[in-house]
């Protein structure tokens, strides 16, 4: 097989080594080229520092974005994590301090999904560290979940829907939401949850790809890929209007009512 510039660009841009096609009645079969292509970019990803590594680079088209998404949605929890330190697929990347990945159990029931890191958040590389996150802590503990280690039925696992922090904690933009959907979409087909919470309208946006408020689709049960998903207030919305937290509260009984199940 030979490549057309086009597909080197895109393989390169997606981190891929090209390897020159075998002549007729050599060796090398393309299936040993193909592993020596996937243990170059191993050892690339192991060796590059996190900021340069060329797996996460913009992708610029359509093709591009779809083969990052492809590449993503087969990647296990290493490798996962591996990509989102590296990603410079957007601008959030120029500001983070560090990526935000997610944290909990891997095999949790009930998988918290919020908005993006913000300065703590970005400072300690974990989601929910602030106000917010105590505040999302004691809502979980209301329902018997907690953020320490337990059994995967009553330790959550927490991930943002952006994986860095937007400058100024500036509302995500849509092309930012939509590149980062991808890890958020690999997070949850590894987890594999009875239930998601989704906190917050950027949540729901990537999640249910509704742009009706909170209000109006909270108290019933969506579907992501067939999951049950339950759309609440973010705690950080809560925190400054704490008439709504009764409503969340009914949220939470909803989301345990489907762990029940
Ligand atoms: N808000 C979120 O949605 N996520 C965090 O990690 C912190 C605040």
């Amino acid at each position: 097989m030979t490549w057309t510039e086009r597909q080197r660009a895109m393989l390169d841009a997606m981190g891929i080594a090209v390897w020159a096609a075998p002549e007729a009645g050599e060796a090398a079969s393309s299936r040993d080229a193909a592993r020596s292509a996937n243990a170059a970019r191993e050892t690339r990803r192991s060796a590059a520092p996190a900021a340069s590594a060329p797996a996460s680079q913009v992708p610029s088209g359509a093709d591009d974005r779809s083969a990052r998404a492809l590449e993503i949605a087969a990647l296990d929890w290493q490798p996962l994590r591996e990509h989102v330190a590296a990603c410079r697929a957007c601008r959030l990347c120029e500001g983070r301090k560090q990526t935000v990945f997610g944290v909990g159990n891997e095999r949790a029931h009930c998988m918290i999904v919020g908005e993006a890191p913000g300065e703590n958040e970005d400072l300690q590389g974990e989601p929910f560290v602030g106000a917010a996150g105590q505040l999302l802590d004691r809502m979980l503990h209301a329902i018997g979940l907690t953020r320490g280690v337990a059994e995967p039925a009553q330790q959550v696992y927490i991930a943002n829907t952006l994986k860095c922090r937007p400058p100024r904690n500036r509302n995500p933009e849509p092309d930012e939401l939509a590149l980062c959907a991808a890890y958020l979409r690999r997070q949850i087909d590894l987890v594999q949850p009875r239930v998601l919470l989704a906190m917050g309208r950027f949540a729901v946006q990537t999640l249910l790809d509704s742009s009706e408020p909170i209000g109006k689709l909270r108290g019933r049960v969506h579907r992501w890929h067939e999951r049950p998903v339950v759309v609440t207030y973010h705690p950080a919305y809560l925190l400054r209007n704490p008439a709504d937290k009764a409503r969340a509260w009914a949220d939470l009984c909803l989301a345990a009512e489907q762990l029940r199940r």
